[in-house]
């Protein structure tokens, strides 16, 4: 990076590396619309074959490929289940709603993980006052918990579940590549268990722009459809495909790095009074943890923060998130833990005044 701020803000700021930028600039390219360019195609064949699906089709972001997932398994009046945390119904402006007039369930998972038994009473009976019960949807790692993985065996059971119960299932997996490395369970084997399944190459592997959305080969010729209306349909885009071909070439097992340096983050936050993680174990690249409110608000430890060096996000009234990424070195985020215990040592010993600083986030 080009300043000494230590940016934990999230892993979508990674810049594209020299090599990856010379692989964007000698790409290959023709008009996408079409269907000929080739390098958007060898992405989408390699992206398939890695989550062993027929097909996959490359866009412009992961909230379009979740989007347009949840337009392909339902129509306009139908619901989906999702949990209550996920990035789908928190993040993407309720667009299942504007753009393709479905509706939502959610449900209070705990860390964002829920179980069948949370679900099983959810799904609509077939008379006409009900709406349509079509699509399950879960997210893995799942970002507002912390960048959890979803627990294997309860996943199988809740997709079992909801294909006995006619359901389609997608997996919203921006951040897939980190549960594979960090779990050893590949992303076939996850992505096995769902019909359409979404990643995200401007995430950890460091592509600057892109997503894939993943399933059968006649689902994906519809969503392909809906993306070109939707806006998602770009000509030579074979120049941005291939800084995410390199991602996946160049930038899957090195996510390893990136999670321990998130227990390296996470172990000092457990020595610090007044700081407790939340939930108390990090499974990948995301930190989130709770600032005692006694103390300061979460906009008033990450102001202080930004002060001494560390730019990271509140993402409620006493939480901050920590994010960990191709562009942060060991000895920023060796540096980055200190000034964190540091800083609330001194807003605790009263030698930091933070409790001016916003109330809000
Ligand atoms: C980042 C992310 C997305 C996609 O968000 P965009 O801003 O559209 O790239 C989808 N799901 C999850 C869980 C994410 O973290």
């Amino acid at each position: 990076m080009s300043t000494s701020m230590i940016d934990l803000r999230s892993d979508t700021v990674t810049k594209p590396t020299a090599a990856m930028r010379r692989a964007m600039a000698e790409a290959e390219v023709g008009d996408d619309v079409i269907g000929v360019d080739p390098t958007v195609a060898r992405l989408q064949e390699r992206i398939a074959e890695m989550l062993g699906k027929e097909a996959a089709v490359y866009m412009p972001s992961g909230s379009m490929t979740n989007q347009i997932a949840v337009r392909v398994h339902c129509k306009p009046g139908d619901e989906f289940i999702c949990d209550a945390g996920c990035h789908i119904y928190n993040y993407e402006q309720a667009a299942y709603a504007s753009l393709s007039g479905v509706a939502v369930r959610t449900v209070q998972g705990e860390f964002g993980v829920f179980q069948p038994a949370d679900v099983e009473d959810l799904v609509r009976p077939d008379n006409e006052h009900c709406v349509r019960t079509r699509l399950l949807t879960l997210e893995n790692t799942h970002n507002r918990a912390s960048g959890r993985i979803q627990p294997y065996d309860n996943l199988v059971a809740l997709c079992d579940w909801a294909r006995s119960q006619g359901l389609a299932t997608h997996l919203d997996g921006a951040r897939l590549f980190n549960a594979a490395v960090a779990s050893g369970v590949s992303l076939s084997d996850w992505a096995q268990h769902f019909d359409t399944v979404s990643v995200c190459f401007s995430k950890g592997l460091g592509a600057p722009v892109g997503s894939a959305l993943a399933g059968p080969a006649e689902l994906i010729r519809e969503a392909r459809r809906h993306r070109k209306a939707f806006g998602g349909g770009m000509r030579q885009a074979g120049i941005i495909a291939a800084g995410a071909l390199y991602g996946l070439e160049h930038h899957v097992e090195r996510l390893a790095e990136d999670h321990e340096h998130a227990q390296i983050l996470a172990n000092a936050i457990r020595t610090a009074d007044g700081l407790e993680l939340r939930p108390e174990e990090v499974d990948t690249n995301i930190v989130i943890f709770r600032v005692d409110p006694a103390l300061v608000t979460a906009v008033g430890f990450t102001a202080a923060l930004k002060d001494r060096g560390v730019d990271c996000l509140s993402v409620g009234k006493d939480l901050v998130r920590l994010v960990t990424h191709l562009d942060v070195t060991r000895e920023q985020i060796m540096r980055g833990a200190e000034i964190i215990v540091n800083t609330i040592d001194e807003i605790r010993a009263g030698t930091l005044d933070a409790s001016g600083a916003g109330t809000q986030y």
